[in-house]
């Protein structure tokens, strides 16, 4: 197998660059390889991609890629990639269309760089030039406590309400009210807006899911559909009448509040279910290690986790839940403790994955 091809960007929001010093090798490496994009959906920025490997592209259908573009506009691509070189993103991702292959475009938008008209001029010259392009997603930039970087600046409410009103005229103005659209927003705009995401219908495919596009309607979704005949069941449940605690981030507490608002609309009067629910709480942890912006539950570090439930009376509850999606393939969270250090804090921590079935079980006790 090759070696893994790294970027040759200097990109000015890179993550990479703005994590603190001392973690794991691992989380330092910057790459930007086509065969990761294609089997992992890691995005590529084609900067730093052979002619070569285009063509390797194009004969074997490596398809869809995942293509970071962030703006059309030179000057800007420039101040953003810093990288003389970043132009030839451009070039390749046009070969790549001409060969028909389907790309998923990311754009990372950064407040008072990228967005307003420049995110517009982005989105039309994408759709008018760019014929296989299956999903536009655009997230919003990631600063933690350790950036250098003055040019970033957290969202404000205007500018996170202007763009969406820009993703929603656009997608209006090109594909119609019901139309099949191709430029999402990732959740975190509308969380941060505080209004209702778009209903699940509108994400087609979900194409960017693993971005952010449309995993808390997808969460949602699951809950309304496994809820049906719980009610019915619930007398049994091992889990009635016991308290549980549920660890999650600041978005991912959002989406939990959502749940169970959903369950407990479509639950009985009577259900004994409700006593479940209602000695269910939220253990929201703020993500002191990365600080900054950084508020989903992938990012959240152990220590804040440890730190929190230390603070916590834990022996109140029968089950303490912690989202497993904070440990990375070896079991270990990017502050580098093991599962072993997290379940060590208290007694009864059970790890559960972030999907809607996993949610149902934590309340129920039973695999539904
Ligand atoms: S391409 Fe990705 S890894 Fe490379 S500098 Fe830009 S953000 Fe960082």
């Amino acid at each position: 197998m090759k070696d893994t091809t790294c970027c040759n960007n200097r990109c000015i929001f890179c993550f990479v660059d703005q994590l603190p010093e001392d973690l794991r090798p691992s989380l330092y490496i910057k790459d930007d390889d086509y065969l990761l994009s294609y089997m992992y959906g890691n995005f590529v920025t084609l900067t730093n991609i052979s002619r070569n490997d285009i063509e390797k592209i194009i004969k074997y259908r490596l398809e869809p890629l995942y293509v970071s573009v962030h703006t059309l506009d030179p000057d800007l691509r420039s101040i953003i990639f810093r990288n003389k070189d970043h132009l030839k993103g451009l070039i390749n991702l046009r070969r790549l269309d001409e060969a028909k292959i389907g790309t998923n475009i990311q754009i990372v938008l950064v407040s008072g760089l990228n967005d307003g008209k420049n995110l517009i001029y982005t989105l039309e010259g994408l759709v008018k030039d760019f014929k296989n392009i299956i999903s536009i997603g655009i997230v919003p930039v990631g600063i933690t406590r350790y950036n250098k970087q003055q040019t970033l600046k957290p969202f404000s409410i205007s500018i996170v309400n202007n763009t969406i009103e820009i993703v929603d005229k656009f997608n209006k103005d090109h594909y119609g009210p019901d139309g099949k659209k191709v430029v999402f927003l990732s959740d975190e705009f509308y969380i941060m807006a505080g209004i209702d995401l778009p209903i699940y219908e509108s994400y087609g495919d979900f194409d960017q899911i693993e971005n952010g596009i449309g995993k808390t309607i997808d969460f949602l979704h699951g809950i309304q559909s496994s809820i049906k005949g719980l009610d019915a069941d619930s007398n049994s449940f091992p889990e009635q009448g016991r308290k549980s605690l549920m660890v999650s981030s600041e978005y991912g507490t959002v989406a939990l509040e959502k749940a169970i608002e959903i369950i407990i609309n479509n639950l009985s009067i009577n259900s004994p279910l409700k006593m479940t629910i209602d000695s269910m709480e939220i253990l929201t942890i703020c993500n002191d290690f990365l600080g900054g912006n950084v508020k989903v539950t992938g990012l959240l570090a152990g220590c804040d986790i440890i730190n929190s439930l230390k603070k916590t009376n834990t022996s109140k509850y029968d089950n303490i839940f912690i989202p497993d999606c904070i440990f990375n393939n070896d079991g270990f969270s990017i502050d580098n403790l093991s599962r072993d250090n997290i379940m060590d804090t208290c007694n009864n921590i059970n790890l559960v994955d972030e999907g809607s079935k996993s949610f149902i079980n934590c309340i129920t006790g039973i695999e539904k």
